[in-house]
């Protein structure tokens, strides 16, 4: 389902809301404010690492501070259609807003791509998104592999088949997220998952009620119980897949001696994994729009340039 380009979900700069629906040019400006917002706090961010003494982390600041200093669009004006054609991006998604961004509307739109494939050959088929957290800890590193571990142990136990809560499960995508909990203040690892299956059982999204899945999840874990399932709209299934691809941090809640911390303990990590019907999407080899399929149609370039207030529309060349 399209977004109108007034949805409130496209000002919130942590939203991926904004990276899909209209890809016209009336959507092109408060895209390019969004990439900037996005660039401004990769330069604060940029700034702040920079105090370092470390060598490694210098040149991460300075791969930073240029990051998306230009962004070339073409529209494909007889479709109207905007795509991000060119850029100098630096990928460090766990620091970088802007990358952190356009890393999710890749994977948005691939994993939304199959979805269709998959609910083609079989409309009985329904997404859920299914939330996994442990308890908080001080120790992130060890938190994290706890989640991740115990993420493990539940799918192994739906493969050794000797009954699981996951057993009818067609495929499933998730993505691990790190953020302070909201009481504790200590780091809170957790996971979000779309799990397509014809049928869940719905104890688990009752209430007050330890359903199988939870029960299964305190076993593995040890230390939590912790389990949300609910069904994703049908009508609008991408609602559920943007909780899925959003950032693995939330920049704008965490201060930048965090977001710094969870970049130097979660770097080189597999932060989205998949299984069964989920398997063998391709990863996004850059984070520019494909428009491979467009090949042939007329375009327009449109060249912005980053100067400090946000990006600038360089005036077309005659
Ligand atoms: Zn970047």
């Amino acid at each position: 389902m399209a977004r109108s380009p007034d949805d409130p979900k496209k000002e919130n700069p942590d939203s991926l809301a904004g990276e899909i629906g209209v890809q016209g040019i009336e959507a092109l400006p408060r895209r390019v404010d969004r990439y900037g917002k996005a660039k401004k706090d990769a330069l604060d961010m940029a700034d702040f690492i920079s105090q370092s003494d470390d060598p490694q982390l210098q040149k991460v600041a300075q791969r930073l501070s240029t990051c998306g200093d230009y962004l070339v669009f073409r529209h494909f004006y007889t479709i109207d259609q905007v795509k991000l054609h060119g850029a100098r991006l630096c990928m460090k998604h766990l620091l970088c807003k802007l990358c952190a961004i356009r890393r999710g509307a890749k994977y948005l739109a691939a994993y939304l791509q199959r979805f269709e494939l998959l609910r083609a050959g079989n409309p009985r088929l329904r997404a859920y998104l299914v939330t996994l957290t442990v308890k908080d800890g001080d120790d992130l590193k060890e938190r994290f592999e706890h989640l991740k571990k115990s993420q493990q142990e539940l799918w192994m136990r739906k493969h050794r088949g000797r009954g699981s809560p996951l057993d009818g499960v067609a495929g499933a995508v998730w993505s691990y997220e790190v953020k302070r909990g909201a009481g504790s203040g200590k780091w809170h690892p957790h996971l979000h998952m779309v799990v397509l299956a014809e049928y869940l059982p719905s104890e688990d999204y009752q209430e007050g009620t330890l359903g199988a899945l939870s029960a299964a999840w305190h076993n593995i874990t040890g230390d939590s119980f912790m389990v949300n399932v609910k069904p994703i709209s049908q009508e609008d299934p991408a609602s559920g897949f943007i909780e899925v691809f959003k950032y693995a941090v939330k920049f704008s809640e965490q201060s930048q001696a965090d977001t710094l911390h969870a970049f130097l303990t979660l770097r080189g990590k597999r932060l989205i994994a998949s299984s069964g019907a989920f398997r063998g999407v391709p990863e996004p080899v850059d984070l520019l729009d494909d428009s491979e399929a467009l090949e042939g149609l007329p375009y327009v370039t449109l060249f912005y340039r980053y100067l400090p207030g946000g990006y600038t529309l360089n005036p077309p060349r005659a």
